[in-house]
């Protein structure tokens, strides 16, 4: 029988009642023939509340604590679903990351997923149970329970799915599907009927919160058919596909703004071999992920480095870059975590011009100071301050046109190939 899996997030079993909506949905699938596999987020803004207790109680909380902790949200969750279920007369089981063997690394807050074990869940599924999975948690290998990062649920469901060789994976959440920016910010995005893995890992890297990055990075691997949908309607969502010849026309098809973040700068780094190497590798050790780097000679003798980070990373970064201050002999450091970074995302950029000029225009018009700029092959996006992000999105957004639909959209100048 074909397995499927359900995802829904915390707003989509806040309480009995959505729960019991959420059920329903899963017993119509199971009535379709399906085996059903579901991966539930702790409800509502438990996680939030979870994390406040910790930090009532200690502002530095040893993470290995507060992952056992957090991993009770979803743990919750799972069980109440299965006694829904169970209700309207449907044989359910819960787990637990560890019961499934979900064997992650040991980086307590952020793991890795390494492996699953999926003999236990094909067979209780052959038993005809509806399985049940906590998301964001696993195990490491000495049984210490770890966690995903916030979001992380998502994750879990398609590694699941991968693991599982499911059909499809449904993520079902609070909006219709994947916009073309966070419609709560920007009321006039449009929804997608389909993206790339590419630019949805784009746009989740960057800050769209709809998916986990690294659910994503799972899918595309393993191919897994994902589809984005809303829990509380009866219509079809956004499914993430692989690239196709005519995406390469919709020059960016999203914008995103990444708020949880801060910037680390050294001035005056000694520019010599091996620097960026010491301070990298320092912030390595302290498992620190890093999102842009960028680094300037400022005379022969003399280099300017920043990065940025997520911000429950600025402490153990600050740490870090202590610790090899004295090696890399610079002059100062500035941290600043009132940043935002206003992202345009889409695989046509690679074959059109006037993307940079387009987005850099919106911003001088609505009067927003850039502070520093990166870029990828399908990405532009620019640092600004906290306070203007709104407005900075919303200006690139309107420049882009990403209050229509793509076909609507006017049309760039195509790059020729390159002659051979
Ligand atoms: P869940 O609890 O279901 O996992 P999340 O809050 O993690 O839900 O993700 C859904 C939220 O993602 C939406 O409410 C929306 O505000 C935000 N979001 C950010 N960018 C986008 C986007 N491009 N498309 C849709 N939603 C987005
Ligand atoms: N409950 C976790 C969070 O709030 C994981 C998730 O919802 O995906 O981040
Ligand atoms: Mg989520």
């Amino acid at each position: 029988m074909a397995i499927i899996v359900l995802k829904f997030g915390g707003t989509s079993v806040a309480n009995a009642e959505k729960i019991r909506r959420a059920a329903e949905r899963v017993i119509k699938a199971a009535k379709k023939g399906f085996s059903v596999v579901v991966v539930a987020s702790a409800r509502g803004k438990q996680t939030d509340g979870l994390i406040a207790d910790a930090l009532e109680l200690n502002p530095e909380p040893p993470e290995r604590e507060l992952d056992q902790l957090l991993s009770t949200g979803e743990i919750q969750t799972v069980s109440l679903f299965a006694m829904a279920l169970a209700a309207a007369g449907y044989d359910a089981i819960s787990f637990t990351g560890g019961q499934i063997r979900m064997i992650t690394d040991g980086v307590h807050t952020k793991a890795r997923i390494k492996s699953i074990d999926a003999e236990r869940i094909h067979n209780e599924l052959k038993k005809g149970r509806i399985v049940l999975v906590a998301g964001f948690q696993g195990i490491d290998e000495y049984g210490n329970i770890t966690t995903l990062g916030r979001g992380g649920s998502d994750t879990s469901a398609v590694a699941l799915a991968a693991a599982l060789d499911a059909q499809q994976c449904e993520i079902y959440t609070d909006v219709d599907g994947i916009f073309t920016t966070d419609p709560r910010i920007f009321k006039k995005a449009v929804k997608m009927e389909k993206i790339s893995y590419d630019e949805i890992l784009e746009m989740a890297s960057m800050g769209a919160a709809v998916m986990h990055s690294r659910a994503v990075e799972f899918g595309k691997k393993h191919n897994v058919k994902i589809h984005v949908r809303n829990s509380g309607k009866e219509i079809e969502g956004t499914k993430i596909t692989t690239e196709e010849s005519q995406m390469e026309d919709i020059v960016v098809s999203g914008a995103t703004i990444q708020e949880d973040m801060a910037k680390i700068s050294l001035t005056n780094v000694d520019n010599k071999p091996g620097n960026a190497a010491r301070l990298f590798s320092q912030l390595a050790k302290a498992n620190v992920l890093i999102n842009d780097i960028v680094q300037t000679e400022v005379s022969p003798q003399k280099a300017n480095l920043s990065f940025t980070i997520g911000i429950s990373d600025l402490r153990a970064a600050k740490k870090a870059v202590e610790a090899v201050r004295g090696e890399l002999n610079c002059d100062d450091i500035f941290v600043r975590d009132d940043i935002a970074e206003i992202s345009v995302i889409g695989v046509g950029m690679r074959s059109h011009y006037g993307i940079a000029d387009k987005m850099f225009g919106a911003l001088a018009r609505a009067k927003v100071n850039i502070d520093s700029i990166t870029t990828s092959e399908i990405r532009i996006s620019c640092i600004v301050d906290k306070q203007q992000g709104h407005k900075a999105l919303q200006a690139v957004c309107l420049a882009f046109e990403l209050d229509r639909p793509a076909p609507k959209r006017k049309k760039y100048k195509k790059r020729k190939p390159a002659k051979k």
